[in-house]
């Protein structure tokens, strides 16, 4: 069969997974093991590659504690870092860590960075006026939880317009609204527009929050979406991100195909002539999209 593949130019690490992964690999070429607390990247592949040269992750920090210098009677151990992935951790990790005497190797996004000090300090200026704190993100989802904790867990979380209707939201007095970085700018908007319904827009303060590389993105794969055939869309089960920019690749072109790596490939996708464009999340590895290219042009679906 005769295709053309494309990868798309714009897909690939954002700059904050970059600068986390480089920095275990930097880590790592000088040291044998270093711990990230959760996934570094959601990509099982880039996962492994890092695992081989001995990254291992945790999910607390209290997984350490069977490996503490003191549980192993050797008081002289160096206990190896743990690294803090781009999407940041709430104010406890790091008191947690000071407490145990575990080293931190703090890679949180710069754009994170900011956006937690524009909550704590929206908080700051909410709380005694029994004004509300709202995060457009995923429930449970390692940034939101970072973002939750610089507000003592007391903002609330909306994950769809739809819940701001279903849900009982206790919305008193100022209401300021901040989105997870990697959301969908439509859905925030949407999010942003039934809120202004609701509380009306004297009492509303909305902050544009979403990442730049992540809404630039938005518009550069809707376009790519549109000028190929099928869209071969290339992410980790577990990335929101992945989740949010294939929903956005259907919506162009429902021939969109998800998958996490290239045995996921289907004989039946293809046509003769095809266009097919190559595409993922800001946690699919470049790499992962050229081997998935190879592979479309080496099977000759
Ligand atoms: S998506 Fe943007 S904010 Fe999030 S880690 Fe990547 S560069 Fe940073």
């Amino acid at each position: 069969m005769k295709l053309t593949v494309d990868i798309d130019p714009s897909s690939g690490f954002c700059a904050g997974v970059i600068k986390a992964i480089s920095t275990a690999e930097q880590y790592l070429s000088t040291h044998e093991k270093l711990y990230s607390l959760g996934a570094v990247v959601h990509n099982d592949e880039e996962l492994a590659r890092l695992g081989a040269m001995g990254l291992q992750r945790i999910d607390r920090l209290a997984d350490l504690s069977t490996e503490s210098p003191s549980a192993l009677g050797r008081e002289s151990f160096p206990v190896p870092p743990v690294l803090i992935r781009a999407h940041g951790e709430p104010p406890q990790t790091y008191r947690e860590a000071a407490s145990a005497g575990i080293p931190l190797i703090d890679c949180t996004c710069p754009v994170v960075i900011r956006l937690q000090k524009s909550i704590r300090e929206a908080w700051e200026r909410l709380a005694p006026k029994g004004g509300t704190l709202l995060i457009f993100g995923k429930k449970g989802h390692a940034e939101v939880l970072g973002l939750l904790g610089q507000t003592d867990g007391k903002a609330l979380i909306v994950e769809n317009p739809q819940q701001l209707d279903a849900l009982d939201l206790p919305l008193g007095g100022e209401v300021e609204i901040f989105s997870q970085t990697t959301k969908s700018p439509v859905e925030y908007e949407a999010v942003c527009r039934k809120l202004r319904e609701r509380v009306g827009e004297s009492r509303l303060t909305v902050h544009d929050t979403i990442c730049k590389q992540v809404s630039s993105r938005h518009k550069s794969l809707a376009d790519f979406a549109i000028s190929h055939d099928i869209i071969i869309f290339v992410s980790g089960k577990s990335s929101s991100n992945g989740k949010v920019l294939f929903d956005l690749c259907r919506s162009y072109n429902p021939r969109s195909y998800a998958l996490s790596s290239g045995s996921g490939l289907q004989a039946s996708w293809f046509r003769e002539g095809d266009r097919v464009g190559v595409c993922g999340a800001t946690s699919t590895p470049k790499w992962l999209l050229e081997s998935i290219k190879n592979e479309i042009l080496t099977n000759n679906y």
